[in-house]
């Protein structure tokens, strides 16, 4: 049995099949039942780091009645919602909270928290007991007792994660304090604290060209301090290369030998393996990949409504206006120009925004996107950037590797074909590894035949 890893909304997802069921043809495709609210409680941050694509950072604050008028909203079902987020169709709701750094506005975040309770326990709400609180932070402020207070009492509804990029050279290549001094200690001893203390911890490694070969070195590291779950993404922006994508390459093999010497497919989760990618959709398969053109909802710290926090300008700096859908005081989409917007977004999918070429791509499963991003790049949201695009067939190529090498070692009536074009590869890896691959798949193959 491969270890999978369920989050709130798969959990959502469980709990309410009549509403998860798709009518596209991919059987792994789910549809967001737990619609995410981020407030960006503050654009501050205590850290200096380098690649963070949250370019503009501040000094700004929320007001908790910006954040009481939203949940407000939510929770009353106003029709200045104009039913972009209702618990007929998302009976979960997700209360994410960004910075910059989080916990600098720790007690406001509390503040949110408890009048969300109160206030849909009031009203009868569903979302009263299908909620989560999602923190994601640098783990800077983890020991400080307002922090910890704040942890311990809302616990039972928490997804909290601190960032951690594997091991110490990777995390403080990038995680600096202002003054130039490393972040590693800080974040390790709360990561090893929360889980010391029977809670889950989630991760993330930002894989960015200047870490790429620490990638094995990260994931180990990861697994060394406890985590179960690591998740892992390359970053969507321009400056990947063939030669990167050849180390990519490099690297997960050395990962995929890794978990397989010590089985851990069946006690961990890797986001970078994954058994249901890197094979063609079918074309009724339309679903956008991320939660960026309707599944979400930000507010900034001055009330303004956002179908991501990407959008918002400390993400997207300058050279592109902030793609707003509303404000707390008047609601979403009740001007033309946020309507247009609205309904902009809620038209993209994955025909409309993608080339033929990705469209029809024999490892399209998998190969992602951010909407933000392309706004960003392309000035509409409807426009696919593929900056990724040799990182993914890197990845469809280890994964040949990692996944049928484990079913080798255990002998299961399993196989993970070889869906990348030969001559795409071969811009990869060379001719022997290729052949190497493709015997392997095949003998795979071929036992699960005999079998
Ligand atoms: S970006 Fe490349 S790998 Fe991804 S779907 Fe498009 S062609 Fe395929
Ligand atoms: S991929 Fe980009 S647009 Fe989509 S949810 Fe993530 S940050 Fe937002």
């Amino acid at each position: 049995m491969i270890k999978d890893f369920e989050q709130f909304q798969d959990m959502i997802a469980r709990l309410y099949p009549e509403l998860s069921q798709t009518d596209n043809t991919d059987p792994t495709a789910k549809k967001v039942l737990s619609k995410t609210v981020t407030f960006q409680v503050t654009d501050a941050c205590n850290l200096n780091c380098t690649y963070y694509y949250q370019i503009n950072k501040g000094k700004r604050t929320m007001k908790f009645e910006t954040a009481k008028k939203l949940i407000d909203l939510l929770l009353t079902g106003d029709r200045r919602l104009n039913s972009y987020i209702d618990p007929q169709t998302s009976p979960g709701i997700i209360l994410e909270f960004i910075g910059g750094e989080p916990f600098l506005a720790v007690a406001l975040i509390d503040e949110i928290c408890h009048y969300f309770y109160t206030k849909a326990i009031e009203l009868c709400h569903p979302w009263a007991t299908k909620f989560c609180i999602s923190i994601c932070s640098n783990g800077v402020l983890y020991f400080d007792p307002a922090v910890q207070r704040f942890l311990n009492r809302w616990r039972r509804h928490m997804a909290f994660s601190i960032t951690i990029d594997g091991n110490r050279q990777l995390h403080d290549s990038c995680r600096i304090f202002p003054d130039g001094s490393p972040s590693y200690d800080l974040a390790v001893a709360g990561a090893k604290d929360w889980i010391a203390k029977g809670n889950y911890m989630g991760s993330k490694i930002t894989i960015a060209p200047e870490n790429l070969t620490y990638v094995y070195d990260a994931i180990v590291h990861m697994v060394d301090l406890g985590y179960t779950d690591i998740n892992a993404n390359v970053v969507y922006e321009k400056g990947w290369t063939k030669k990167h994508a050849a180390a990519f390459y490099q690297q997960l093999k050395k990962v995929a030998d890794y978990w397989i010497d010590h089985d851990l497919f069946l006690t961990h989760y890797l986001a970078l393996f994954n058994d249901t990618f890197f094979k063609p959709l079918e074309e009724d398969y339309l679903d956008n990949w991320c939660g960026g053109t309707g599944a979400m909802l930000a507010v900034d710290p001055d009330g303004y409504l956002y179908p991501c926090i990407r959008y918002m300008e400390s993400s997207l700096g300058t050279k592109v206006k902030p793609l707003r859908i509303g404000h707390v005081d008047t609601g979403i989409a009740q001007t033309d120009c946020d309507r247009k917007c609205v309904d902009c977004l809620n038209a993209v999918n994955r025909r409309t925004q993608s080339t033929d070429e990705c469209f029809y791509c024999p490892i399209a499963a998998g190969c992602s996107w951010c909407s933000a991003y392309n706004y960003q790049e392309n000035g509409t949201a409807d426009s696919r950037c593929t900056y990724i695009c040799d990182m993914h067939k890197a990845r469809s190529l280890a994964n040949v590797y990692a996944w049928n090498s484990w079913y080798q070692k255990h002998n299961t009536d399993q196989w993970f074909p070889m869906n990348c074009p030969k001559d795409q590869a071969l811009e990869i890896i060379n001719q022997t590894e290729y052949e190497k691959l493709t015997k392997l798949s095949t003998e795979v193959r071929n036992n699960v035949i005999k079998a």
